[in-house]
């Protein structure tokens, strides 16, 4: 258990699609003026330098954001994103890569609050290096599902719950839909953002009609996938469920999908999904 190590991946093609929603989703919470939760439930180590050992040995980076962080122009969805990537590269070599939770506290404001949940003993160290001194961040080193049950809602009304699961245990596709369901009873209010990776397309048709069997309404379905589905390739492609999604994120991934899959499509299949799974 917990051999997963995100150093080996940051910066592929999954993490900028999950990245860049994340981005979008925070930006329209800052829209309005009252303060919300960033609640990371999977954070990894929090920042990552993309000449590690790790990082080279499968240069996963190197077909993701790798291949658009310095293209002149991009749809304007993905302008937030890069500025990001740009802020932490002000050189023309590309050398660290932010996770999820670096990417959040490069945009939250004063009165935005984050807390983050990680196990493995290792990228908790690094998790709580970064955020030494940082009083508006919180590491817990707890379980993710523990974690929801403990830390949400607490005071908050708004937030963004990013899930973002290993997925060692198979069984985990399953159980992090009804730990989603269990919180989302008790904060209704919030945006939950759930990654998956597509490897076998039939344990994300489950995956799907789980989220629709809570019975949660306006459930956004985004979509990825670099190559066809093949049960034999590994990861094919990758997706975020995103539950109360703001209400621009629709028509600004209908803009954005369409150009990553041209950009980091890797053979003749490359396509997206765009769909509500379950509307308002
Ligand atoms: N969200 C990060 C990012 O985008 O930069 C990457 C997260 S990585 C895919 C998954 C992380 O979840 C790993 O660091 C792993 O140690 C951690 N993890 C796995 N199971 C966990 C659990 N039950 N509770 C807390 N953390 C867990």
């Amino acid at each position: 258990m917990l051999s997963y190590r995100h150093s080996f991946h940051a910066g592929n093609f999954a993490d900028v699609l999950k990245h860049a929603v994340e981005v979008l989703i925070l930006e329209a919470l800052k829209q309005k003026e009252s303060p919300f939760i960033y609640h990371d439930t999977h954070s990894a180590a929090g920042r990552y330098s993309l000449s590690s050992a790790h990082a080279e040995k499968t240069a996963e980076y190197v077909d993701g954001i790798a291949r658009i962080w310095q293209q002149g122009e991009v749809p304007a969805p993905l302008i937030p994103y890069l500025n990001v990537i740009k802020q932490l590269n002000s050189t023309s070599t590309l050398k660290h890569y932010p996770g999820s939770p670096l990417v959040a506290r490069l945009l939250l404001r004063e009165q935005d609050r984050m807390q983050m949940t990680e196990l493995h003993p290792a990228d908790v160290k690094l998790l709580e290096q970064e955020f030494a001194g940082d009083r508006q961040a919180r590491v817990y080193k707890q379980d993710a599902y523990e974690g929801l049950k403990a830390l949400l809602p607490g005071r908050n009304k708004r937030g963004l719950v990013l899930l973002d699961p290993s997925y060692e245990i198979k069984t985990e596709y399953r159980q992090v839909v009804q730990e989603i369901a269990q919180t989302y009873r008790r904060f209704a209010t919030g945006t939950y953002a759930l990654w998956y990776p597509v490897i076998e397309r039939r344990t994300i048709d489950r995956l799907m009609r789980d989220f629709v069997g809570t019975g949660i309404k306006k459930i956004l379905v985004i979509e990825l996938c670099v190559k066809g589905d093949s049960a034999e390739r590994g990861m094919t492609g990758t997706g975020m469920v995103v539950i109360n999604p703001p209400w621009k994120l629709y028509s600004q991934m209908e803009e954005l999908l369409p150009w990553l899959t041209k950009e980091l499509g890797q053979d003749n299949h490359a396509n997206f999904r765009l769909e509500w799974l379950v509307p308002e």
